[in-house]
């Protein structure tokens, strides 16, 4: 009985003095390569924080991110809008005259 204890705390003994040899996992690089994934404020589809716009806005100065597709679209939007508007003013100005 003495002898199967030895032998369990040799046994327990050797793997704890290999395991004390071995290296820790290098987990720096690992987490370089990890994608932090972040949702976009006006779709809130997630994306790499890396092709993210980020702006702080808002009474608080929350931080948004916007991702390309809704910035072009609000941008294009935009665009719209103010060819509209400039297209009335001069309607507006005619008329006047
Ligand atoms: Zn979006």
């Amino acid at each position: 009985m003495l002898e199967m204890f030895l032998i369990i705390f040799f046994a327990l003994g050797v793997f704890f003095f290999l395991a004390s040899l071995m290296k820790p996992i290098n987990n720096k690089n690992l987490a370089e390569n990890e994608l932090k994934l972040v949702e976009c404020s006006v779709c809130h589809n997630d994306f790499d924080e890396n092709i993210l716009f980020f702006k702080n806005m808002g009474q608080f100065n929350h931080k948004f991110a916007f991702c390309e597709n809704c910035m072009e679209e609000l941008y294009l939007d935009y665009q719209n809008e103010r060819i509209g508007r400039v297209g009335k003013r001069k309607i507006l100005t005619e008329n006047n005259l």
